[in-house]
């Protein structure tokens, strides 16, 4: 199989999560009408973290999907599988879920074949079914369960999309990087880091963002500042850091490291 499914263990602590608008009330008013959810925004901005947090307000399990493209339908749905006493049946992480009750969550769904996105379609609208070919089970998906799909419409995914029959079954949540004050916050928070650095380092996050290198995939997320953060307050330099976590994740042309550490030294006063 090779789809990585994770069941995502309930954290002994409460998992830690600060709102940045409407999100959580949203999502549990999806939640209680059965409305499957869509959540978009660049890596690292707390899309996963999200889920994690609602699952744990709503008491529910996670079943986490990270998408591929050679995700097939039979590794959400499950296969036969040949043991010692013949053939069995497995299921997947989808259908686990579709039984049991819980959240499903497929992140970077975007990543996934078109064809494989298909068997989301009867869970997606008010029939909530999934039909499995292979047992001959029509299976009407539990009170509880929940498909959550996440993806990142940054650039390079623009030629990719979501088939519009896909997308128009969601309720869609816009994420961002959070605003200055709030990402300050979760950086100290997170990387255990006092209030000054974390908004130093949130500044440096949003000169680099200003960075129109567009040979850059991504940005300087919210993840990328919390393991500088992490570094610096285990006593590792505040350049070295940021260049092992801001700028070297970010790209491997000399050029544009250059440029990105243009940008750190400025900040940091280097
Ligand atoms: P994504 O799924 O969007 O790629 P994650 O949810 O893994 O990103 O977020 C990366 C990290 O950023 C998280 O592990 C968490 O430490 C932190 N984070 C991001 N947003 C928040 C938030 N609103 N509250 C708390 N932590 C956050």
């Amino acid at each position: 199989m090779s789809a990585i499914a994770v069941d995502t263990p309930r954290p002994n602590r409460p998992v830690h999560y600060r709102p940045c608008g409407d999100e959580v009330a949203v999502f549990e008013a999806a939640a209680d009408n059965r409305l499957p959810v869509l959540i978009k925004g660049p890596t690292g901005c707390g899309k996963t973290r999200f889920v994690e947090y609602m699952a744990e307000r709503l008491g529910r399990d996670v079943h986490t999907v990270a998408c591929h493209d050679d995700l097939t339908a039979a590794d959400l749905v499950g296969r036969h599988l040949i043991g010692a006493h013949g053939t069995y049946w497995q299921d997947g992480p989808l259908t686990r879920a579709v039984r049991e009750g819980g959240i499903c969550y497929l992140d970077e769904i975007i990543e996934a074949r078109k064809d494989t996105t298909v068997v989301l379609h009867p869970l997606a609208d008010d029939r909530r079914i999934l039909p499995l070919d292979a047992t001959g089970e029509r299976l009407e998906a539990h009170p509880d369960f929940l498909l959550v799909v996440s993806y990142n419409p940054g650039y390079r995914n623009l030629m990719k999309g979501l088939k519009p029959s896909t997308r128009q079954r969601f309720v869609a949540l816009a994420f961002d990087y959070p605003s200055a004050a709030v990402e300050t916050e979760i950086v100290a928070e997170e990387a255990r880091l006092d209030r000054d650095t974390a908004a130093q380092l949130v500044g440096l996050a949003g000169a680099l963002r200003r960075l129109d290198q567009h040979d850059l995939e991504e940005s300087a997320s919210t993840r990328l500042l919390i393991h500088a953060g992490r570094l610096i307050s285990r006593g590792v330099n505040p350049l070295t850091a940021c260049e092992a976590c801001l700028a070297q994740p970010l790209t491997d042309d000399a050029v544009t490291l250059e440029a990105l550490m243009d940008v750190v030294r400025a900040h940091l006063g280097e």
